[in-house]
């Protein structure tokens, strides 16, 4: 059995070679709706006073990929952008 490296299964095409993410968020687009905080905590939260977009890691681990997705996916108001490499 092939056991693969979970740092890896960024790219999981090519298990072997891992993948930069980067992540951004658009303040004056957020709503403060939570949806990115919910499903990527270790990536994203809010600010205390209104509530927007905090990005906590700009360049987030292999790990995050499919939570940093469905965050991105589910913010109602388009605010935040993935990149991958
Ligand atoms: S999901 Fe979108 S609108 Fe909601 S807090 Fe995050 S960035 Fe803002």
């Amino acid at each position: 059995m092939k056991t693969v490296d979970p740092a890896n299964l960024a790219n999981p095409a090519n298990p072997t070679r891992s993948v930069k993410m980067r992540v951004a968020a658009d303040r004056s687009k957020c709503m403060g709706a939570g949806m990115c905080a919910l499903n990527a905590p270790e990536v994203f939260d809010q600010d205390e006073e209104e509530g927007l977009v905090v990005v906590l890691e700009p360049e987030p681990p292999a790990e995050h990929r499919y939570a940093v997705r469905d965050a991105v996916n589910l913010c109602p108001a388009g605010a935040l952008r993935f990149e991958e490499d």
